[in-house]
């Protein structure tokens, strides 16, 4: 192992030696299928994880379900001291865990910590939300009676994670799943075991020390077959799945089809919209970290940028200054802005998209190439690099792919319009509804964008880029991003199973509605 990678595993005592055990349900197990930890950045394997063997599997669901049982009754509260020290235990790693966020995963150092920072944040949340997470008492119609609204434990939440965000998605979840006394079975993305093993090794140490059943917070590294086994298990009582709309549409079925609980967050296609009015000074770096940051990877990267004709050279000048300056390094290192893609297979869904935009005589400004090796240090030879790129199709076509599709790599596509209908009208005609940004001084044109004539997406913002959203309000999109809310605001409700409960103290028994049924 290089040393680069080493001192990252070492601080975070992960043993590289052999096999890493990708199971953990109160104790560590791991024979199924074999997952190699490849570092994006150099192409280096950083290790072998085990994951879950079908029996393991199933051992680990049942697992799940006793942790359940046990943690259902624990006072709400106690359940979020647990949080409270889980949260102290990610914090006194944040730095270590960020730096293997950004070895195994990809992106630039401080994202990894923010990502850290933010399953921080949400647990700090989630210790606060479990002395709030009230039910209702209804006004009954009834003399003597008297109608409450109960959240009560759900059972098993799984999650099913993407690579994006190795961590955080996890901790968002996990956060209002326990405070809400739950148990919880991750599922992560194949490509960043050792950050779900790492985060589960913080995790599980807490539960321990508090005598709690680890698997209150289980885990399954495995692939498609492993998740498709703990979307069908029937012991499972909601699924949380983020990742493609290909996959949520198929976890959508079979979730639906058991009648089990769903919550789906799927991709993005977001825009920016930049009125003439807007102080490009605060647009352009803002659309720039949207489509270039994490090289493009975030659900919430911008990928469509619309511009008025009035401003548009000007704004697509100060761009392209910012896209050349940009200088591809190791995500570790802290100067560096532009890491590489995930996957070797990402440059393919790139390289077509490019292909897609030059058969359609697109103006490529920026990019459009993978990077020659001579444009590279040598120590990043082995890994997956693209050039971030800007092109101005001939025109916007909704039905093409060139504008529907998400393409998962730093591929921003141009147009200009007149009135801010237009560009509304081009937001909203994309299958997806995550996020979306309007850059502008004039509040006549907040007020159309906010309201029901405006975006369609689930995150609506003013003068703020489409990424980098903040835990304490609802997160998720709306139409084929999957319609899911997690983190902040109403979130936690869906991890409840609700009770109405009607409750006579009367000496009579009188009917809904007045309803006569005397003999
Ligand atoms: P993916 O759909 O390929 O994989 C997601 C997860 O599903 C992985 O854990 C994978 O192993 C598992 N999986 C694959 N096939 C499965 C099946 N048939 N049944 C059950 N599970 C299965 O997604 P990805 O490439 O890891 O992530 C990128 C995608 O995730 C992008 O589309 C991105 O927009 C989306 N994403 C969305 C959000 C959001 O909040 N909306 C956040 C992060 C990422």
């Amino acid at each position: 192992l290089s040393s680069r990678a080493s001192a990252v595993l070492g601080a975070l005592d992960i043993p590289t030696a052999r096999e890493v055990p990708g199971v953990y349900d109160g104790a560590w197990s791991g024979s199924g299928e074999v997952f190699e930890s490849v570092c994006p950045t150099t192409g280096e394997v950083l290790a072998r994880v085990q994951g879950a063997s079908p029996q393991e599997l199933q051992a680990a669901i049942e697992k799940s379900r006793e942790a359940y049982h046990f943690f259902r009754s624990v006072p709400a509260p106690r359940r979020g001291e647990i949080l409270r020290q889980i949260r102290e235990a990610l914090a006194a790693k944040r730095d270590e865990l960020g730096a293997l966020i950004s070895l195994e995963m990809g992106k630039i150092r401080t994202e990894g910590v923010g990502e850290v920072q933010e399953f921080v944040d949400i647990a700090d949340y989630a210790t606060g939300l479990s002395r709030m997470m009230n039910g209702r008492v209804v006004a009954s119609e009834r003399p003597g009676h008297s109608i409450l609204e109960v959240p009560n434990p759900l059972g098993v939440v799984a999650v099913l994670s993407a690579f994006n965000f190795p961590v955080a998605v996890y901790g968002w979840n996990l956060a209002l799943s326990l405070a809400a006394g739950n148990a919880t079975l991750w599922k992560p993305s194949p490509t960043t075991p050792l950050c779900s093993v790492a985060v589960t090794k913080i995790v599980s140490s807490v539960l321990e020390r508090n005598n709690i059943p680890g698997a209150v917070a289980g885990l399954v590294v495995g692939g498609k077959n492993v998740g498709e086994a703990v979307v069908e298990s029937e012991h499972v009582n909601m699924v949380s799945f983020t990742g493609s709309e290909n996959v949520g549409r198929q976890v959508g079925k079979v979730v639906q089809s058991r009648f089990s609980k769903l919550l789906l967050e799927l991709g993005g296609n977001n825009a920016s919209i930049v009125m003439p009015d807007a102080d490009l000074s605060l647009a352009a770096p803002a659309v720039f970290f949207g489509a270039v940051g994490t090289a493009g990877q975030r659900c919430t990267s911008t990928r469509r940028l619309y511009l008025h004709q009035d401003i548009a050279p000007a704004f697509l000048s100060r761009l392209q200054d910012m896209y050349n300056k940009l200088k591809p390094g190791d995500p570790l290192a802290p100067a560096t802005l532009f890491g590489p893609l995930h996957t070797r297979a990402a440059i393919g869904i790139y390289s077509s998209a490019i292909q897609r935009l030059k058969n359609s005589d697109a103006q490529i400004l920026c990019g459009g190439q993978t990077y020659a090796s001579s444009e590279l240090p040598s120590e990043l030879h082995g890994g997956n690099w693209v050039k971030p790129t800007i092109a101005v199709p001939t025109k916007v076509d909704l039905a093409s792919d060139i504008w529907r599709a998400e393409t998962f790599a730093p591929v921003l596509c141009v147009a200009t319009f007149s009135e801010l209908e237009q560009a509304i009208e081009w937001n909203n005609g994309v299958p997806q509804g995550l996020s979306s940004s309007l850059w502008t001084r004039d509040i006549r044109n907040v007020g159309k964008w906010i309201g029901p004539a405006g975006s369609d997406a689930g995150i609506v913002n003013v003068n703020v880029g489409t990424s980098g959203a903040e835990i304490g309000a609802g997160f998720g999109g709306n139409k084929s991003t999957g319609w899911g809310r997690e983190s902040g605001g109403e979130s936690w409700k869906q991890y409840v199973r609700w009770s109405t409960c009607t409750v006579n103290f009367s000496d009579e028994a009188p009917l809904a509605q007045g309803v006569n049924f005397s003999a």
